[in-house]
């Protein structure tokens, strides 16, 4: 990292992917400014005034972004916002931070993982198998350490990446070496104008920028996936996976006879459910994806073993609690959409006490009607939307 930058740089919103791009455009030498609409959180104020950067919160001064020569934008905000439209008329060059750490990451590597569900349980897989195999790697992107933030202060090797779809909108340059789309299903179409196909493009653009000596990993059972490659062309290798189908004759993973067939190269391993640590069948699907990942780096079948038997997921994920007079509580607060949903109710045999509720984004209840009436005996409803889901199901 060198040189002193006269140019001028304004990061809007001060969470962890706007201080991670601010942080790492003070260790370029540029002039930073960082801008948040709202308050921003103690620790962030801390760490921009530790290092002398400039910022202001609840509210932004348009004078002052406007005069800067490159915006960062966090991907809270949408592209619709007021701010944004005058940034682009000027013609200011405008980027999310994983564009802008993109572009000073030097010769590392990426593995970039996105879908609706699954990002961050798979990214963190990932980044134990690339352990586990004795790789330099950090584990970044929205799981709790920005890209920008490793890039600045320890850099690696190899980035495993967790990218939401807002993040992708922002990209320019961006090329991941291995790029996953775990699966696309409905979220988030408040930010879309309630369609789908916008959803699912700023997901595709994880593979934009790829080239022929790249990787895709997609997901063969997903329909908006495969509807999506019926009219448009892919640059790079695709590999799939699938829970329903026997991909044989070409690269590949799938289920069969109760273990993970992966087939990459000349060297095919079958990873036995039973050893994989983390349980149900969307984390069968999960490992698919980083062991396709895993073997097309050469990784050994015995370390990439060792590694799905080890691997610790996180919480909140249809995390097991406790059982209090005979009753199993599980912590499945990550699963907040329809599908997500579908897979935790797919997952118990036990009838269920479902808590539902938050915030709602188009869903379609319908899509878990019939596992909530084959399974569920009661509905407590929290949060905010709960006219929908009280309608939907009373009776
Ligand atoms: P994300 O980072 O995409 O939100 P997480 O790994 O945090 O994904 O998991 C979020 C929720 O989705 C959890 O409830 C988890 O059990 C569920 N989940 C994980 N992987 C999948 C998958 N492949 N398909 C559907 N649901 C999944």
């Amino acid at each position: 990292m060198n040189s002193i930058n006269t140019s001028k740089i304004a990061v809007l919103g001060a969470g962890i992917s706007g201080n991670g791009a601010a942080v790492l455009a003070h260790k370029l030498g540029y002039d930073v400014f960082v801008s948040d609409s709202k308050a921003i959180k103690d620790i962030f104020k801390q760490e921009l005034q530790a290092l002398n950067i400039a910022y202001e919160e609840g509210g932004h001064n348009w004078d002052n972004i406007l005069d800067a020569n490159i915006v960062i934008k966090s991907p809270g905000i949408p592209p619709t916002a007021p701010i944004i439209k005058a940034i682009k008329e000027k013609g200011i060059t405008l980027m999310g931070e994983i564009e802008f750490a993109y572009r000073h990451k030097g010769d590392s590597k990426i593995i970039a993982i996105t879908g609706t569900n699954g990002k961050s349980t798979t990214t963190k897989l990932m980044g134990h198998i690339l352990q586990t195999a004795g790789f330099d790697v950090a584990v970044v992107g929205n799981i709790g350490r920005s890209f920008a933030e490793a890039v600045a202060n320890n850099p690696a090797e190899w980035y495993v990446i967790e990218v939401s779809s807002f993040q992708l909108e922002d990209i320019i340059d961006f090329t991941p070496e291995i790029a996953i789309i775990l699966n696309i299903t409905p979220d988030h179409l408040d930010r879309y104008n309630y369609d789908m196909a916008q959803y699912v493009a700023a997901k595709f653009n994880i593979t934009r920028n790829q080239q022929k000596q790249h990787l895709l990993i997609l997901n063969k059972d997903d329909q908006p996936t495969q509807q999506y490659l019926l009219s448009h062309s892919i640059h790079t290798q695709i590999v799939f996976f699938s829970m329903n189908e026997e991909i044989r004759g070409s690269e590949g993973a799938y289920l069969h006879n109760n273990s993970l067939n992966i087939q990459i190269g000349d060297d095919p391993v079958m990873l036995p459910v039973d050893d994989i640590s983390i349980k149900g069948k969307h984390n069968q699907a999960n490992t698919m994806a980083a062991a396709i990942s895993a073997k097309a780096l050469h990784i050994r079948n015995e370390k990439l073993r060792e590694s799905c038997a080890t691997f610790v997921g996180l919480d909140h994920r249809l995390t097991y609690i406790a059982t209090i007079r005979g009753v199993e509580y599980y912590n499945d607060s990550k699963a907040t959409n329809i599908n997500s949903t579908w897979y935790a109710l797919e997952a118990f045999k036990k009838p269920v006490v479902l808590i539902l509720g938050g915030q709602d984004k188009g869903n379609d209840y319908g899509l878990i009607e019939e596992l909530v009436a084959e399974k569920v005996r009661g509905i407590v409803c929290l949060g905010k939307s709960n006219d929908k889901i009280i309608n939907y199901f009373k009776g």
